[in-house]
């Protein structure tokens, strides 16, 4: 039997998570070489082999708690956990690693650094810091903890769907979350856009199939 090769968190416990939406169960992992306790929230029965909708969301306090208008990460947070709602079925992994990976005071001086003119890869690169240094490492052992092997997964981020696949997951759909762009954060957002390679053109409604309008 091969060796575990992905021993870097631990299943801790898990509790009702009653939301807006749905209630969700709330599983708490530890990571070994950090202490970050990382989080997944799940709904309904994932682990039965169907591609599940997924959102793997990084922690951004200032968006997700302080309803901060400079990103679009509370708004999709949100999104996601009332998609999964409406459908009955999914999972939200929340990743402790704040700023793309900076960290919070960190990520506050980079916004310091772009109200003086630097867009948000120009700041974290003037911080010594790469412009995304999130770790979706941890994703392979959360989501082999429910068994899940294919996702919908709700990213506007090839580069998260590459990340994915290089784990060895399945992505059969992408899912958009085109949310909240606002006279704060449109720069933000086109700089995700042209320097992240994000996707950030919402997609056209479906024609109705029956030809009717
Ligand atoms: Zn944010």
């Amino acid at each position: 039997m091969p060796a575990v090769p992905d021993d870097i968190l631990d299943y801790t416990t898990s509790c009702a998570l009653p939301t807006p939406w749905a209630q969700f169960t709330l599983h708490a992992f530890v990571e070994h070489a950090t202490g970050k306790e990382h989080l997944a929230m799940v709904l309904g029965d994932i682990s039965n082999g169907e591609p599940v909708l997924a959102r793997v969301h990084s922690e951004c306090l200032t968006g997700d708690v302080l309803f901060s208008q400079r990103c679009d990460c509370g708004a999709q947070l949100e999104g996601a956990l009332r998609r999964i709602a409406a459908e009955g079925r999914g999972v939200l992994l929340y990743l402790r690693q704040e700023g793309r990976g900076i960290g919070l005071v960190n990520k506050i001086r980079a916004y310091r650094l772009q109200e003086a003119g630097a867009d948000t890869v120009e700041a974290n690169l003037q911080l010594g810091f790469h412009a995304d240094q999130r770790n979706y490492g941890l994703v392979k052992p959360m989501l082999e903890h429910f068994k899940v092997r294919a996702l919908r997964l709700m990213t506007n981020n090839p580069r998260k769907i590459d990340a994915l696949e290089k784990l060895g997951f399945s992505v059969t759909e992408r899912v958009p979350l085109i949310v909240n762009r606002n006279a704060f954060n449109t720069g933000y957002l086109d700089t995700k856009a042209a320097k992240l390679g994000h996707m950030m053109t919402p997609v056209e409604e479906a024609v109705a199939e029956d030809g009717e309008l």
